[in-house]
């Protein structure tokens, strides 16, 4: 299928990963983006090995270096005391262990070293101000329609749209996602706010208490504290990725954490602080038609827990890339994608809701390494995208 042409919707760091990855390969792509401009929005992202090794196979390790820091320490911690519960070695360790950095980057850098890698292989393909609003399936084409009126038509389609995808709810029916039963907050704050009590070794750690989590790095070379802050409950929120919040209402629901915490919510400028509710979907068993299929989380929307939503949606998009470049037809293209998939995918589902579950529903003086099952125990950074068998 090489000398098709490919269309992908949504510009997101799946999206983007799937079209470099054809565009290195030689491969026509287009890609349909509804916001009118590749923006800053965001905040931190975590690339742990498995991810790292994708970009790796894209020539993108020394982007990633610049970008991306890559703590030597982190760990899961008690919320009153500070007190380390299981701390995890990264940096170097994660190089000789996995053979790739796990990297923690603003997401909006991750976003620029993929645009600005495409951009060297196949300029003018990002049409901003594409919102997808239907798809005409035919027997060896799709016909995209926008709801500005334009039509394209492309030979195979990769809906990359996200949560909310409507390449999904064109292909799969309705199966809204689901509020998960948290909603968290995200703040980013600039270090020259802070005191030097408000750092340590760790340059990542989950503070975990009953019902809540306080997860914090450092990205931007160390100029920015990413914060992340979820509480458990019934009460259903918004979803979105820019729903202002107010630093008084986190400060009064981590009130009883440690003192580094609350300096650094505190300390959070009021234009830098989100919350969002957090959706999820039950886990399908098929993520594609013949001619059109799904990644990232218009496949399988992630609960954050296990910080492995941007890494599966670059997992994805290698994968799918190194499969079309050697498919004979859109149906092996699809069934290898969904084989090669779809059973990991399902198992980090799983996994980062018991993770949620565990670190939010246990006293914290319980909590215990044996307890902790999460990323790295769980083996999920030994894949290699660029190198699995598919
Ligand atoms: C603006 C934004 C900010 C985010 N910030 C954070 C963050 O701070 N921390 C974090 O952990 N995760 C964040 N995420 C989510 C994180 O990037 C994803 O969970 C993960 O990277 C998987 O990426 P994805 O490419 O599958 O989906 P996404 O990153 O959600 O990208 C989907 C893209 O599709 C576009 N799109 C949606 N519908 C259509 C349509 N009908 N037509 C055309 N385009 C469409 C969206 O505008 C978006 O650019 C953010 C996502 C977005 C969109």
């Amino acid at each position: 299928m090489s000398d098709k042409h490919i269309a992908i919707i949504g510009a997101g760091i799946g999206g983007m990963t799937a079209a470099v990855t054809l565009a290195k390969k030689g491969i026509k792509v287009s890609i349909f983006e509804q916001a009118p401009e590749l923006s800053e929005v965001g905040a931190g992202l975590t690339i742990t090995p498995n991810a790292t090794k994708g970009l790796m196979y894209l020539g993108l390790e020394k982007q990633m270096k610049e970008v991306g820091m890559a703590h030597t320490q982190q760990g899961v911690r008690h919320f009153e005391t500070g007190e380390m519960i299981v701390p995890l070695e990264r940096g170097e360790k994660m190089l000789e262990k996995y053979g790739a950095y796990q990297f923690q980057a603003h997401r909006a850098d991750v976003h620029n070293v993929l645009i600005d890698e495409l951009k060297l292989h196949n300029s003018n393909t990002i049409y901003t101000n594409h919102e997808l609003i239907d798809l005409n399936e035919k027997n060896n084409s799709v016909e995209l329609v926008f709801s500005n009126n334009e039509t394209h038509e492309v030979d195979f389609v990769i809906g990359a749209d996200g949560n909310r995808s409507a390449v999904r709810k064109i292909i799969l029916g309705d199966d809204d996602p689901q509020f998960a039963g948290y909603v968290a907050w995200r703040g980013l704050v600039p270090v020259e706010l802070l005191g030097e009590d408000d750092f340590d070794e760790c340059g990542s750690s989950a503070f975990i208490a009953p019902g809540r989590v306080f997860a914090r790095y450092l990205v931007r070379n160390g100029e920015l504290y990413n914060y992340v802050a979820f509480l458990a409950t019934d009460e259903w929120a918004e979803e979105g990725w820019a729903i202002p919040s107010k630093v008084d209402i986190v400060m009064d629901i981590f009130s009883d954490y440690n003192q580094q915490v609350k300096n650094i919510i505190a300390a959070t400028p009021a234009n830098d602080l989100f919350k969002w509710g957090i959706f999820a979907r039950e886990p399908v068993s098929k993520w594609s038609t013949k001619n059109i299929t799904l990644l990232g989380d218009a496949a399988h929307p992630l609960e954050p827990f296990m910080g492995q939503g941007a890494s599966l949606a670059i997992e994805d998009g290698v994968v799918l890339g190194r499969i079309i470049e050697d498919s004979e037809s859109s149906d092996e293209i699809v069934s290898r994608y969904e084989a090669a998939r779809i059973e990991r995918a399902h198992f980090v589902t799983e996994h980062s809701k018991r993770a949620g579950a565990r670190f939010t529903g246990i006293d914290p003086e319980k909590y215990t390494k044996e307890e902790h099952k999460n990323e790295e125990e769980l083996g999920l950074f030994n894949y290699h995208p660029g190198d699995v068998i598919v």
